[in-house]
């Protein structure tokens, strides 16, 4: 029998699962996924995780527990940094000494993650993470190098437009072509950690909404490593968190592009760094005089409420693009 490891579908999942999965299973190991988030799964969350942490942290408790029985081992790096003299968000680094206390969980594979002196951190990484499944360091090796290959692909596939969930139907194979979206009359920029605006459950569907409402919806991760990070570079002062500057980079990325018709930022309660670039962001979008929503969404952001918001928001946009024709 293979040893199962389970991965929560939350956090980086969003970035590194296909490579993660890839690792794994050339490893001889199962992985198992937790299934995406639901009220039951946000619930649990909630009631095992602290107070003062953020939305996205309250539902990893959930999801974690979720596959307390489904797996032998849990993936949980300790993620300090994933990009060279940068941090991610100190959250990332306590989430596997939060975790450990949860009752009646398997082993955590809680490994460090830490590129900020180089990239070989990744490896260092993969290796450790590799020796809980084998001693075999050239099996570990190749391992890591077709996750890094499939890594590579799967960025790819979301620079063409894709949103995670189609690209990783891409790389399944459970869709045969790589398919865009047909584009629509106005493009709009979403904008706010990917754990928040993919996970269908706390973004409360954006994504499918705006497009329903006739958008084309852009996103951070759509674009390019090199042009979000020489644009994020206009800055005065460099931002301290990763995907924070990847936010903010794409967000004057687009801000510069004549085809984009307004921006939608969200954010999670209880996010220091949210509350930041989100106010940055909107400063610099009031001053292109593009049209700006700001959500925050929380465990009681209602579904109505958002809707009545993103459609007036629309009509705006609409409007503003009909005066200007
Ligand atoms: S960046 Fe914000 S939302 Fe993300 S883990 Fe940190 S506090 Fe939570």
């Amino acid at each position: 029998m293979p040893i199962k490891v389970g991965i929560p579908r939350t956090l980086l999942y969003y970035y590194y699962f296909p490579m993660w999965k890839v690792f794994f299973e050339a490893l001889g190991a199962e992985v198992v996924l937790s299934p995406p988030s639901t009220k039951r799964l946000l619930a649990e969350g909630l009631k095992n995780a602290v107070d003062e942490v953020c939305l996205p942290i309250k539902l990893t408790f959930g999801h974690v527990l979720d596959l307390a029985a489904k797996a032998d081992l849990i993936f949980l790096p300790r993620i300090v940094s994933i990009e060279k003299k940068e941090y991610i968000c100190p959250k990332f680094l306590g989430l596997p000494d939060m975790i450990r206390n949860l009752k009646g969980l398997p082993p955590l594979i809680d490994v460090n993650v830490n590129m900020y002196r180089n990239k070989s951190g990744a490896y260092i990484a993969a290796q450790e993470a590799g020796r809980f499944i084998t001693s075999n360091h050239f099996k570990i090796w190749n391992a890591y190098r077709q996750a890094r290959k499939v890594q590579k692909k799967y960025f790819r596939l979301l620079q063409l437009g894709l949103m995670p969930s189609e690209a990783m139907a891409v790389m399944e194979d459970r869709v045969r072509n790589e398919h865009l979206p047909e584009p629509q009359d106005i493009n709009v920029v979403l904008i706010g950690h990917p754990y928040n605006i993919y996970d269908s459950y706390i973004s409360m569907n954006i994504i499918k909404r705006l497009r329903s409402m006739g958008a084309t919806v852009l996103t951070a991760e759509h674009v390019p490593e090199k042009i979000y990070k020489k644009c994020a570079a206009c800055l005065p002062k460099k931002l301290f968190w990763t995907l924070g500057q990847h936010m903010i980079g794409a967000a004057l990325y687009y801000l510069n592009r004549h085809d984009v018709s307004g921006m939608v930022h969200v954010a999670a309660f209880g996010c220091g760094p949210d509350s930041m670039t989100g106010d940055l962001i909107e400063r610099y979008a009031r001053a292109a005089g593009m049209p700006f929503l700001n959500l925050t969404i929380d465990e009681h952001t209602g579904e109505a409420g958002i809707v009545t918001r993103l459609e007036a928001f629309l009509d705006m946009v609409m409007w503003k693009k009909a005066i200007i024709i």
